[in-house]
């Protein structure tokens, strides 16, 4: 058998890090990544066949737990009519309508590969309807790696224009991007007034999820959508995360507040990759071969993803009470690392959105990327690896979700509590 250590050694020879996406390289964590050689149910297993409870859940797309029945066996039956045509087929019609029933306020919807091609769509879309150059986005929030969203605010008060937060990121792309703290609307208000008529969409994790799990403040979502009226912007949900996940009709209808464009990924490929972007009929039909907004993919709209995703969707939509035994669960477990923060005198924040969970290792409570920032990381790797050697599998950083499934049951959910009990009084 090849061992985890043997694999990542072969992987660093070939490919930036050993990975295809940096989270998996465990830097924050210091670690050698697990390889994982299959996954069923709540618990994954690597190549040297540890069990492990997961609540990575490929970052949000295994919402009823991995390997479900139903879209193995859609996708094992998609498999056999062909891959790929590059040509409509009926699925394509079918998941579209599907998404328009379970989520207000979406009357049209262009499928894509993933959620950064979702989120770089809508944003350019919104540019187009709108004419206007300038964004606008929250510290914290991850939205893909697009040049436009691959930046940080300015350093100074009056030089508030972005800053590229990667190499390779043109100055010019990142001066339309302006940042503001997430659930502080004074802050959007005072860039709407700098830059006034100039801003296309406010874009925002309704939940945000890649800072830990940071819900928003009573009124910021509402106060974003009364701005954006005001100023004649657009609002972008990001809902990569949080769509067909809060609810089925996602943030929209868990806040109640609606969107004027929506990004989806993740859960509705059931594990494949897929993203889109949906919004009005009158905002659709901007994009091409419509309108005057160029977008198109030689595989969007796949008949084996759309096969994965329109099982899982057609699953939830017709299984209501996944929804209330998620958040039963994610509470029972929030309240379970709670306990045992306080009876370990750990000074430990658990954030719990529906099934978005997080641990923060800060006495304060966290409601924006400052106070996120102020758990101690070195706190968070220890937790993790000792997590990891009792078999719990949680995300390898700080700054990302725990995604409780369907599949977790009562005693897994225990299991990862004692573990934590243990865990959080060693360090
Ligand atoms: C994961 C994520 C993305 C990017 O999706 P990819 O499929 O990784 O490109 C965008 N927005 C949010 C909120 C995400 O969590």
């Amino acid at each position: 058998m090849e061992s985890s250590e043997a694999l990542f050694e072969r992987a660093k020879k070939v490919m930036p890090g050993g990975v295809n996406s940096p989270v998996r390289a465990f830097r924050s964590v210091g670690l050698t990544p697990r390889f994982i050689e299959k996954a069923d149910g709540a618990y994954i297993w690597d190549v040297e066949g540890n069990r492990y409870i997961d609540y990575v859940c490929s970052w949000g797309p295994m919402i009823l737990g991995h390997n479900h029945p139903v879209i193995r066996e859609a996708v094992e039956k998609a498999i056999k009519d062909g891959l790929s045509f590059g040509a409509s087929t009926k699925r394509e019609v079918e998941i579209a309508e599907l998404m328009i029933d379970m989520v207000p306020h979406i009357e049209m919807v262009r499928m894509v590969n993933s959620g950064t091609e979702a989120v770089m769509s809508a944003v350019r879309l919104a540019r187009g309807a709108t004419g206007r150059d300038k964004i606008l986005k929250f510290e914290g929030c991850y939205h893909g790696h697009s040049d436009c969203m691959l930046v940080k605010a300015g350093s100074s008060a009056v030089e508030e224009q972005g800053k590229p937060s990667s190499a390779g990121v043109p100055v010019g792309t990142a001066q339309d991007t302006l940042t503001a703290p997430f659930n502080d609307l004074a802050a959007v208000e005072e860039l709407f007034r700098r830059y006034p008529g100039a801003i296309a969409c406010v874009i925002v994790e309704p939940v945000a999820a890649n800072m830990g799990v940071v819900g928003p403040d009573s009124g910021f979502l509402q106060g974003l959508r009364a701005l954006c009226d005001k100023e004649g912007s657009l609002l972008i949900f990001d809902e990569v995360i949080t769509g067909f996940r809060l609810a089925e009709g996602g943030a929209q209808s868990y806040f109640g507040v609606k969107a004027d464009l929506v990004t989806f990924g993740k859960i509705i490929g059931g594990g494949m990759p897929v993203g889109a972007y949906a919004g009005s009929r009158a905002l659709m039909e901007q994009v091409a071969p419509c309108g005057p907004v160029y977008q198109a993919g030689t595989l969007s709209g796949n008949p084996v993803a759309m096969a994965a995703g329109l099982a899982q969707l057609r699953y939830l939509h017709s299984h209501p009470e996944v929804y209330t035994a998620l958040s039963e669960k994610a509470s029972y477990l929030a309240q379970g690392l709670r306990k045992a923060a306080a009876t370990t005198g750990a000074p430990v924040q658990i954030n719990q959105v529906g099934s978005l969970v997080a641990p923060f290792f800060t006495p304060d409570a966290v409601h924006s990327f400052t106070s996120a920032s102020k758990s101690d990381l070195k706190k968070y790797a220890a937790y993790f690896e000792k997590m990891l050697r009792r078999g719990i599998y949680l995300a390898p950083a700080q700054f990302e979700a725990m995604f409780v499934s369907y599949a977790h049951s009562a005693a897994d959910l225990d299991e990862t509590v004692q573990a934590a009990r243990d865990v959080f009084a060693q360090l």
